[in-house]
């Protein structure tokens, strides 16, 4: 019964059905032809026994015959009758011999002329000894005529006694002895018709049992009826029909039996094993299907799943918004924490943005950081309202690997368009384009298309490609600025900054460029090239250099490494390199930060933090850094002047960095009066146009005293 439960319904009772057609039938047929056989038997069997009874009747004619149509049989029964003669002629053969039981003459009137009875002459009369019917049948003899041979023979029965006998009357064979005028004498024989005279016929035509059954009418089909000369019913022979296809049935139908079970359960068997492959299959189909469809990590549907649904969308002209997202400063996340950290994010982010989307909007994960959302327009109000309440879902950190890390989310939104030009490349293309235009505006935000946007696109798009190139042929150069003492006004060091004349467009300038380049993944090639340029400029001078690090370089893990390896490869002192970083990029991760700037300093290194004032550090997060320096920014110098409240801002600001031990740099000092200030307020060194602008190498040697310097070395 397991095994039936097992097997798969709909293939369980077509193959069934289709098995108990295919045995039914060979049975039908077994059926069929056996019973045609036993029928064929029977009638076989039957034929014969007819054709026997019949011999046995024409056996004992055949015995009588001779002795009937005899011409000394007229002489001494017609003519002259003796007794003794029909003992020593007739009986002596027909009844001694030939074992007769009965012989009788019946003489013209009809009355018993002579009896002979089981062995011995008797006084028994014909009719008592074969009933009725005798008398017919002798009536038939008289009416025949003598030419021919007047003889009749069959079966009669009186009381429980069955006969098989013969009547003839006594004529001449020859015209020797004339025929007796009027009635004629009559010989008769007759035998007891019963078992051992069937068993005799049974062995000698090969038939299976035979019985004599007295019962009249006859009890069964499988019985030949035997007739007097009245054609009355006496007896019946009955027949235990072989049956041959029975037989046959009987041995062949337990072996079928068990060969059908065997079928059975072989194809159950068989169907289980197939069903279970079956099953297997199509859980794995199904699992295959999945992975093909989604995002193992998040459990997200893919980029492909996306495509779909917007084609769909597109198709069936339902309005939606599609919002194309990308973290910003994963990458970071991965280098400095391990992937493991990051899957835990992604994952992070796939329930946060489940969470803010609406119901029946589709999450997918479209690449390494990215993530859509496709809902419809009416679902939620306007796209920005989603956008915006993602934003805020990652305002809050992210606990991964042990840390709280602040990841930002750039997202580009695209409502559905009745433009029929805008099939579903051009749609990705748009929510691309928003995208990258959220990340260009500062990262951490939302955009959403338009077609304006699409062409500072292009021109953006443009200029990275021209960017790329001129990274790849070094064309990037520095100019440098000096940095002073806040006393003498002696040359301290250099600011190196990056510099690109495009080769249509002229300078662009390093608020374009740098921020195209950290986006565009170009800034870890230009950071270094910038570093390695600069190291091998200044070393000869022996002042102090100072060089621009950009966040994506500063959670980059290979950072240290890097700047090993160029210090190590230009031969320039660790302790006279310092590096710039802004505030804005530490706040989010203030562990890790602390963690890298720890590894920067056992290179020997010094950092310092650049444009102070413009971000958002406090006291606290100044003492927990340690930089070594601090760079006030231009438009606190600026701010200085107007008005006191400025002054006295700027006054307070290098008293705080003095009391937590930093060194600092004034930048953006244009005037005297500036420089008086800063020098009043505190500052060491100073930086900006009254010092110099900056400028290529060549010029900076040619203007300053640093030549003279160099050539004293
Ligand atoms: P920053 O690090 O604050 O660099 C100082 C900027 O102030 C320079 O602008 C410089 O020309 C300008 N400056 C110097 N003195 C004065 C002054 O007296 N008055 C005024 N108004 N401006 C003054 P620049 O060269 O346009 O660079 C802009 C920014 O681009 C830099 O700001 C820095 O953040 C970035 N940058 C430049 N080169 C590199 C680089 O090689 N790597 C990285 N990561 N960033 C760079
Ligand atoms: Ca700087
Ligand atoms: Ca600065």
């Amino acid at each position: 019964m397991s095994l039936i439960q097992r097997v798969p319904a709909r293939y369980l009772w077509p193959v069934l059905l289709l098995l108990g057609l295919c045995f039914g039938s060979i049975l039908g047929l077994i059926l069929v032809t056996t019973s045609a056989q036993d029928r064929l038997e029977a009638v076989r069997e039957t034929r014969t026994l007819e054709a026997a009874l019949a011999t046995s009747v024409s056996m004992v004619e055949h015995d009588l015959q001779d002795y009937a149509k005899w011409d000394d049989a007229v002489r001494h029964i017609s003519y002259d009758f003796s007794a003794a003669w029909i003992d020593d002629n007739i009986t002596a053969y027909l009844g001694k011999t030939q074992n007769y039981d009965h012989v009788f003459v019946i003489g013209p009137d009809g009355g018993t002329r002579y009896a002979f009875s089981n062995g011995n002459r008797s006084s028994s009369k014909l009719a008592e000894i074969l009933g009725p019917s005798i008398q017919t049948a002798m009536a038939k003899v008289r009416a025949m005529d003598d030419r021919g041979t007047p003889i009749v023979s069959g079966f009669a029965r009186e009381k429980r006694q069955v006969f098989v006998y013969s009547v003839a009357a006594v004529v001449p064979l020859t015209n020797k002895v004339s025929a007796p005028a009027g009635e004629r004498h009559l010989l008769v024989i007759a035998e007891r018709f019963d078992a051992s005279h069937l068993a005799n016929i049974r062995a000698k035509h090969h038939l299976p049992a035979l019985a004599l059954n007295l019962a009249r009418p006859a009890p069964s089909s499988a019985a030949l009826v035997l007739r007097d000369m009245d054609g009355n019913q006496i007896a019946s022979v009955e027949i235990a029909f072989e049956t041959p296809g029975t037989q046959f049935r009987r041995e062949v139908i337990p072996g079928f039996a068990a060969i059908m079970v065997v079928a059975v359960i072989a194809a159950l068997f068989i169907l289980r094993q197939g069903g279970q492959s079956i099953a297997a299959l199509t859980a794995s189909q199904a699992k295959t299907q999945h992975l093909a469809n989604h995002d193992p990590l998040t459990e997200l549907p893919n980029r492909r799943v996306l495509l779909g649904r917007l084609n769909e969308a597109i198709a069936t002209g339902n309005h939606f918004v599609l919002l194309y997202m990308d973290l910003d400063g994963f990458k970071g996340v991965n280098d400095l924490y391990g992937h493991g950290a990051g899957d835990a994010l992604l994952r992070e982010v796939a329930s946060r943005l489940a969470a803010a989307a609406p119901a029946h909007s589709l999450i997918a994960r479209t690449g390494g950081d990215e993530f859509a959302i496709l809902c419809q327009l009416d679902v939620d109000g306007p796209g920005c309202s989603l956008a915006e309440r993602i934003i805020a879902s990652f305002q809050t950190t992210v606990p991964v690997a042990g840390a709280n890390i602040l990841i930002g989310i750039s997202v580009g939104v695209v409502t559905s368009s009745s433009d029929a030009l805008v099939d579903i490349d051009e749609l990705m293309r748009r929510a691309d384009v928003a995208m990258y235009n959220a990340k260009a505006r500062g990262k951490n935000r939302w955009s959403d298309f338009t077609l304006e946007l699409d062409e500072e696109h292009l021109v953006r798009k443009r200029l990275e490609q021209d960017l790329r190139i001129a990274i790849a042929e070094n064309r990037i150069e520095l100019a440098y600025q000096p940095i002073v003492l806040a006393e003498s006004g002696a040359i301290v060091g250099l600011e190196a900054l990056a510099r690109w004349t495009h080769p249509t467009e002229g300078p662009i300038p390093p608020d374009v460029f740098i921020p195209l380049a950290e986006m565009t993944g170009l800034i870890g090639s230009l950071g270094g090239q910038v570093l390695r340029r600069a190291c091998i400029d200044i070393k000869p001078l022996g002042i102090d250099l100072s060089v621009n690090l950009s966040p994506a370089q500063f959670w980059d893990a290979h950072l240290a490494d890097q700047i090993s390896a160029i210090l190590a490869d230009t031969g320039f002192p660790a302790d006279r390199l310092e590096l710039e970083i802004t505030e804005s990029y530490l706040l989010g991760r203030p562990q890790a930060a602390a963690a890298i700037m720890a590894d920067l300093r056992t290179l020997g290194i010094r950092l310092a933090l650049d444009d102070f004032g413009t971000g958002f550090a406090s006291i606290g997060y100044l003492q927990s850094f340690k930089f070594d320096r601090l760079k006030i920014d231009k438009l606190f110098v600026k701010e200085a002047m107007g008005c006191a409240s400025g002054r006295d801002l700027l006054v307070a600001i290098v008293a705080l960095a003095q009391a937590l031990g930093l060194r600092i740099t004034a930048e953006g000092v244009e005037t005297e009066d500036q420089a008086v200030l800063a020098r009043a307020a505190g500052c060491h060194w100073l930086q900006g146009w009254l010092f110099g602008r900056p400028m290529p190498l060549s010029q900076l040697l040619q203007e300053s005293s640093l030549r003279r310097e160099t050539q004293k070395r």
